[in-house]
């Protein structure tokens, strides 16, 4: 049975990279601010992730990570989640079949912090001869996730790894669509040992300033903006100020993209629906195809794109960790986004 479990929660968890995911989105809902990201030999050997969001109740750490259950569901009540993507309450589950997972973390009502270790999907005692069951410790507000020796009992999973530095590249990539998406928290990765951060962004910026801070500065004046939604005619390219979104709309879109002067080599695609960063190949080269008569061969653009469509829309039966979306209106939408910028570029060009 355990092995069955390390299979399932290797589907889950491909590599330290969707580990990471899993967890900043855990971060970012428990209203974070501020997230550090410490990493040893491309995330195999540790992942630690430290919040200052809400905390997690002492109560709610036995449960913490078993698989999807009733008593889960009652006692961490979080419905809203659960209808928007069908199918949650994996992540820390699964890392702990697959790994060493061991939990800080403090709320604000919690006079002292609380520790926690896990073993496929149960609380377990930190030493031998120790009870199961939290440890109270000196700890700031919030959660700090750690995950070593992942992998350690998946020979396959670990042998399909590449090289820790490729790993830890793709940590960062992960991290870097992250804070483009999320410019009001503070961002911070390193190795550990490392006395310099390799990835860091300050708090309260904006998306474009994001942008420019880790997509290069060089994009910053060929950057062109528009939010617009199901409902109203697009706004003018380049606002300067952000339309307040209406929850009455059926789908809204915010998009960063790059003018003709632009040129990268490959194409930088960013995609978030509802906050979760997911690929879409269908949109990703209908967007692309706009700018083929504007760019010269070879060349290609950045895009940033934020869609908001309603939770119901987007198909459940897509398992949320396949990054591939399917969504309600799927051509439609593509067919807007790609009008407004065909018009974008082409009103630049004047
Ligand atoms: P899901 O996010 O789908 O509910 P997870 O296994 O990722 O499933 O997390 C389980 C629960 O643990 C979350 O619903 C949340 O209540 C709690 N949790 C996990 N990480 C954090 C965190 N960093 N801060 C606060 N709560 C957390
Ligand atoms: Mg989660």
């Amino acid at each position: 049975e355990s092995l069955i479990n390390r299979i399932a929660a290797g589907e889950i968890i491909h590599r330290p990279a969707s580990a990471l995911k899993e967890l900043l989105e855990n971060c970012l809902d428990a209203g974070a601010t501020s997230i550090r990201i410490t990493v040893k030999d491309g995330g195999m050997k540790l992942l630690q992730i430290q919040d200052n969001g809400c905390g997690i109740r002492k109560a709610d750490l036995p449960i913490l990570a078993e698989r999807f259950t009733t008593s889960k569901l009652s006692t961490f009540s979080d419905l809203s989640r659960i209808t928007t993507y069908g199918f949650r309450g994996e992540a820390l589950a699964s890392m702990s079949h697959v790994a060493h997972l061991s939990v800080v973390t403090k709320t604000k009502t919690e006079t002292c912090a609380w520790k926690a270790n896990y073993l496929d999907g149960a609380l377990v005692e930190a030493k031998p001869g120790q009870t199961a069951e939290p440890k109270p410790c000196a700890g700031n507000d919030g959660t700090t996730i750690i995950i070593e020796d992942l992998f350690y009992n998946t020979p396959t999973r670990l042998s399909a790894l590449r090289s820790a530095s490729e790993e830890y590249s793709r940590i960062l990539d992960v991290i870097t669509k992250y804070a483009v998406h999320n410019p009001k928290v503070a961002f911070v990765c390193k190795k550990t040992g490392s006395p310099s951060p390799d990835l860091s962004t300050p708090s309260s910026s904006e998306t474009s300033h994001a942008i420019r801070l880790l997509y290069g500065h060089s994009i910053a004046k060929d950057l062109l903006h528009s939010t617009f939604s199901s409902k109203s005619k697009p706004e003018d390219e380049d606002m300067e100020e952000e339309e307040e979104v209406e929850d009455r709309e059926s789908w809204t879109a915010e998009v960063h993209f790059t003018n003709a002067n632009y040129q990268s080599k490959k194409m930088v695609f960013l995609l978030f629906i509802n906050h979760r960063l997911v690929e879409s190949s269908r949109m990703k080269r209908a967007l692309e195809a706009v700018y083929s008569g504007v760019l010269p061969k070879g060349a290609s653009p950045f895009i940033y794109l934020s869609l908001q469509i309603n939770p119901r829309d987007v198909d459940v039966n897509v398992h949320p960790t396949k990054k591939e979306v399917h969504f309600l209106n799927e051509d439609s939408i593509t067919d807007q986004i790609s009008d407004t910028l065909q018009r974008a570029l082409a009103s630049q060009s004047h």
